[in-house]
């Protein structure tokens, strides 16, 4: 009964979808919850796209960093720390993202974060959840890499927080809401060299009292790019006393 609703509610008012923009009413039954190469998405994603593009979703896969999570481009062979990571600790336990920066993904945080649709948050934050179970289920408090108060009245919400409420809901821990503060404007990380993101974020964040110290802290963010962010918060949360710091994306630019 509740299908043949939906069938008239799609034949009246087509949804369209968010990436290609083709009608995503089809009056066919569709596996909602996994992608083409069958990774479950749980979030409905034909709610926004179309069983196509629900289908350019790329997870990550082994054998990547045991430390920043980078995978290696040859895809054989055991996990391993990579070379940077050998040379230089990152400060942060450990990163692993749930899938790669692009397609359909790429397309949902650019609306999520740029176009402000705070809806999207239903089919990215399932993904931080997923990521959570599979890569830090042993993760004390979580914490969203915070936005300096003026970029947070220009875009309305954190879109990361939403992504670690998700987060923390699914391993069952609680999720702290302003222990990790921005205590300087920086500029987009978006626009800068990877040089210039690690000056940028420098002395940005601070830790308010002592929510982390002697706990393994779930971070959240919704994409790694250079790293610069997470590894600057990852310091000042080290020092705060945080046992562990593992960073948490929905995406990686890989
Ligand atoms: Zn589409
Ligand atoms: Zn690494």
């Amino acid at each position: 009964m509740a299908d043949l609703l939906n069938f008239f509610i799609d034949l009246l008012y087509p949804r369209r979808c968010r990436s290609c923009g083709r009608s995503t009413a089809c009056g066919r039954p569709v596996d909602r919850s996994r992608a083409a190469d069958g990774t479950d998405l749980r979030g409905r994603p034909t709610d926004f796209f179309c069983d196509k593009c629900a289908g350019d979703i790329y997870p990550i896969k082994s054998p990547l960093c045991t430390v920043c999570g980078v995978p290696f481009p040859d895809g054989s062979g055991d996990d391993h720390p990579c070379f940077e990571c050998l040379s230089q600790s990152p400060g942060y336990t450990a990163a692993r993202a749930a899938v790669e920066y692009k397609g359909t993904v790429r397309e949902a945080i650019h609306l999520y974060k740029y176009g402000r649709l705070r809806a999207m948050r239903k089919f990215l934050g399932p993904l931080a959840a997923r990521g959570a179970e599979a890569f830090f289920p042993d993760a004390e408090i979580a914490a969203a890499v915070p936005l300096h108060r003026r970029r947070l009245a220009r875009r309305g919400f954190n879109q990361s927080l939403f992504l670690a409420e998700y987060a923390a809901l699914s391993l069952d821990i609680p999720l702290d809401l302003d222990g990790l503060s921005r205590i300087r404007y920086t500029r987009p990380q978006v626009e800068l060299s990877s040089a210039e993101r690690e000056e940028n974020v420098k002395g940005a964040f601070a830790v308010e009292g002592d929510e982390f110290a002697g706990r393994r802290v779930l971070l959240v963010d919704d994409v790694y790019t250079t790293g610069a962010t997470v590894r600057e918060c990852a310091k000042v949360l080290k020092e705060s006393g945080a046992e562990a710091v593992y960073v948490l994306t929905v995406a990686r630019a890989v």
